[in-house]
């Protein structure tokens, strides 16, 4: 941290001595700047050098390259604290959607510090992951060793996504273990955190047979280190997240529950109210949602046990096959469980995501899935779906807050357990050069239900560390900036 406050100083210094002779290697002009932190919003030229923001004026600069950006809002490069597509097919469509960070912490990835150097050097956008609490315990259990290495193999050739990890991982979801395998698992969960990992994934839904025993010593160990617990609870109920909330309030964890809305259901109101009263209270815990009222997921998955439809309100026509789109019956149902795959759940109200949405404090996380032509609209459209519909057509909520949402807050979340996203999430001097720029008159979600993933339109130009990586709406070629984001225990 002293070593990126020199560095941000020297920044400073320099830019307060030359700012009239710099050249800088690129020049926004004339752009409406966003800062959510400053609460800057205004028109004004933004100098890069070196990666960094160098100069936030309203004095012309001089540049290598010089992009008029004049009409456009230029703001931070979009966080998504929760995403599961791993490649950079994912990422392309992430990055028209204005996002310059994304990051899996839901479930985290299995051989987390492997996995990241498998990335180095080759993502379009800045990349992370938590440590998969799920794989911990099943490398714990000892018997799957074979299942463990071969996870490897694929997840090292690029091949592995959440389903070839789940459907492997899953085998031993109802499985109790024993209180040798629990110690090794937070040995494991520990050597992980070495390797890079930001926090600890706990989808515990996934599991929900688990042992409260063991969840609470997962979260003991969380409090110990100060490590961010993210949750996907373990029923979609409001008893789940008080579970949760528990947990993480009698540890001292830091909490962060994903998709608050499909959590809590017809109960958001009671959930957010839940999150705040633990917050007013001093306690480090926070959500997100996703703009959209249908889920997805395995349905080979728990989520689909016996008594399904009353636990989640639906039945079988309102689940849609990614594979063709066909909405499922009792028969097509138990087939596609047998084999297994993608489906969507419509299964909740737009008063609900409007309701989430319109809270301050709740963040914008697109839960963006695997690509499959008719994947969830999440993983193409989340981010300008927010800014096009919720605040440019609904007025649910103001511009700034909602770019809030997608930047500073994410950020902040972040910055006790990955440090390096202190310079994220701002246009401030001295910051990472991660910069989404974008019509706000015109920038709206493509992607749909009906016809599949699209890119989003009305973002214009990307910048991830300094590198253009979209321009005029293009996706450039041959770039690969991205950069890891690593927890704060990396040895
Ligand atoms: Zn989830």
């Amino acid at each position: 941290m002293k070593q990126l406050l020199t560095a941000l100083l020297i920044t400073f210094s320099l830019t307060a001595f030359t700012q009239s002779t710099i050249i800088y290697d690129v020049v926004l002009k004339s752009g409406r700047v966003i800062d959510p932190e400053t609460k800057l919003d205004a028109i004004r030229n933004v100098g890069i050098l070196n990666n960094r923001i160098a100069q936030i004026s309203s004095e012309s600069l001089q540049g290598k390259e010089i992009i008029d950006v004049s009409g456009l809002v230029v703001a931070p490069g979009f966080i998504d604290l929760h995403i599961h597509g791993r490649s950079n097919v994912e990422q392309e469509y992430q990055l028209h959607d204005g996002v310059t960070t994304a990051l899996e912490l839901e479930w985290g990835i299995e051989h987390v510090g492997k996995w990241y150097e498998s990335r180095k050097g080759k993502a379009l956008i800045n990349y992370g992951a938590s440590v998969n609490w799920p794989f911990e315990r099943f490398k714990a259990i000892g018997k799957y060793k074979t299942a463990v290495d071969s996870l490897l193999q694929i997840t090292l050739k690029g091949e592995a996504n959440i389903g070839a990890m789940t459907n492997t991982i899953l085998r031993a979801a109802s499985e109790t273990i024993t209180p040798d395998a629990l110690n090794q698992t937070l040995a494991n969960i520990k050597a992980s955190l070495a390797e890079g990992g930001i926090g600890i994934g706990v989808p515990i839904g996934y599991l929900p047979k688990t042992n409260p025993n063991e969840m609470f010593q997962v979260y003991k160990l969380a409090g110990e280190l100060q490590a961010l617990v993210f949750s996907h609870v373990r029923n979609p109920d409001i008893i789940s997240i008080q579970e949760a909330i528990a947990d993480a309030v009698l540890t001292g964890a830091p909490l962060h529950i994903v998709h608050i809305n499909s959590m809590s259901l017809g109960n958001i109101q009671l959930s957010i109210d839940l999150v705040a009263a633990a917050k007013n209270r001093g306690f480090d815990i926070t959500t997100e949602l996703y703009p959209y009222t249908a889920a997805s997921t395995g349905l080979q998955s728990a989520m689909f046990d016996e008594g399904w439809q009353q636990r989640l309100g639906i039945s079988y026509g309102d689940l849609q096959w990614v594979a063709t789109g066909e909405r499922l019956t009792k028969e097509s149902f138990e087939a596609y469980r047998k084999s297994g795959g993608v489906v969507i759940m419509h299964l909740m109200k737009p008063e609900w995501i409007k309701t989430g949405i319109a809270t301050p404090a709740v963040m914008i996380g697109s839960d963006g899935m695997t690509y499959a032509k008719l994947s969830h609209p999440r993983t193409a459209g989340t981010f300008s779906r927010v800014l096009g519909k919720y605040v440019r057509e609904d007025k649910v909520i103001d511009l700034n807050t909602a770019i809030e949402k997608m930047t500073l807050l994410p950020a902040k979340r972040l910055e006790n357990i990955a440090p390096s996203m202190r310079f994220k999430g701002r246009i401030q001097v001295g910051a990472d050069a991660d910069i989404t720029i974008f019509n706000p008159n015109t920038i709206i979600d493509k992607a749909t239900f009906e016809k599949g993933l699209e890119f989003s339109a009305g973002i214009e130009y990307v910048m991830v560390n300094g590198s253009f990586i979209l321009k005029n709406g293009k996706t450039v070629a041959n770039v690969f900036p991205g950069q890891a984001v690593y927890g704060k225990f990396k040895k």
